[in-house]
């Protein structure tokens, strides 16, 4: 038995938008983000979709790489937050990770660890903070960090990647990407060596051609959503790789001044007819919707009422032809035909908590 509320996987638009951005940067390597479960669509499944047309995979933790590397998917693996432990260590040993350091603690846990195997060399990226101020080295720490690095024993040197995230490329008016990449270039210039650098995410490749360098960082735009709040996804060629789905249940015919779900904050203000999804915000789809949120039926625009339930929500489906709706008819919540970023904006938050709530709490129909 299985939930109503489904969501179906589109592997040709998750090739389709690393593509594009792989044309974006057509100098740069690819690290495809798939983090949080590929932000929901599946993290095997993802790399798997993903495998030939990327030089490597980013996820958060270390439980994320294993997964993959028990999946057999066997690209470099970048381990965003790197690691906590000589624990940590020993398991990125065992399964050859790239990791990341960001902080000097690690150097100490660098030096109390042995290797199982004395010949272990780590690939690293080392990650300065240019401005988010969440992980990395600040600039003066950085530049010790690197030289203590780039001759430590358990350390590979032509493995070095020198990082930064952009906190702001979503926002192309404000002038904090180019401090942010401006600060980070002048940095890496003052040690002794040129490594390889990677700065941009997805708002950085569609949007700031100066953080392009070595390596790029795509997640969400892989996913087929924007990742400017202003910006169409269709503007950037990016397509749905996640619909949302779930049956009507019931269909109700209410008279005007009636009102609709929890609290009555819907009131009708015509006679209206109603369908009953089978999704709720235990499926994912979001509590803080407000009314008049698109739903589509039969490709047709249907307005949602009243506030999101737990496993329901009602939608006003008075101006779509009724004979065509019945009960057992799939509305699509989001997906190719309906952007997640225009319910994300309608529930006040964006479409990466969307994907990953969804995406593991929903069903999977095959591909
Ligand atoms: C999540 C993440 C990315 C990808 O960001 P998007 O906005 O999804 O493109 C890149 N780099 C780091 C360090 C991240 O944490």
């Amino acid at each position: 038995m299985k939930r109503s509320a489904r969501i179906t996987i589109h592997p040709q638009a998750l090739q389709h938008n690393l593509n594009r951005a792989r044309q974006e940067a057509p100098d740069s390597k690819t690290t495809a983000v798939i983090k949080a479960n590929a932000y929901g669509h599946g993290a095997v499944e993802a790399a798997g979709i993903l495998y030939d047309k990327t030089e490597g995979f980013a996820v958060s933790c270390i439980v994320e790489a294993v997964e993959l590397r028990q999946a057999h998917i066997d690209r470099p693996i970048t381990v965003l937050q790197g690691f906590q432990s000589t624990d940590d260590l020993r398991i990125a040993e065992a399964y050859q990770l790239r990791l990341t350091v960001h902080h000097k603690r690690q150097l100490s846990l660098l030096d109390q660890f042995s290797p199982a195997n004395s010949q272990h060399r780590f690939d690293l990226n080392i990650k300065m903070d240019s401005g988010m101020h969440r992980l990395g080295f600040a600039p003066d720490e950085f530049i010790n960090a690197v030289q203590k690095l780039q001759n430590h024993t358990l350390v590979n040197p032509d493995g070095l990647v020198l990082m930064t995230h952009l906190s702001s490329a979503d926002e192309k008016d404000k002038d904090t990407t180019q401090q942010q990449i401006s600060l980070f270039n002048k940095n890496c210039d003052a040690l002794n060596k040129d490594y390889p650098k990677s700065i941009a995410n997805s708002a950085g490749i569609l949007g700031w051609k100066e953080s392009d360098s070595e390596w790029i960082r795509p997640g969400i735009m892989l996913y087929g959503s924007s990742p400017y709040s202003e910006t169409h996804r269709d503007t950037l060629d990016l397509k749905a790789a996640m619909t949302l789905n779930a049956p009507i249940i019931t269909i109700r015919h209410l008279k005007k001044g009636e009102v609709v779900g929890y609290g009555g904050t819907w009131v009708c203000e015509r006679d209206t007819i109603t369908a009953i999804i089978a999704c709720g915000y235990a499926d994912g789809y979001p509590r803080h919707a407000r009314s008049g949120t698109p739903v589509l039926i039969h490709s047709e625009q249907a307005k949602l009422i009243g506030r999101v339930s737990m496993d329901m929500i009602i939608i006003d489906i008075t101006d779509i032809k009724e004979a065509s709706v019945q009960v057992g008819d799939l509305a699509e919540l989001w997906g190719k035909n309906l952007s997640i970023d225009t319910i994300a904006q309608c529930a006040e938050t964006i479409s990466y908590e969307l994907l990953c709530n969804a995406g593991n709490l929903c069903e999977r129909m095959g591909t």
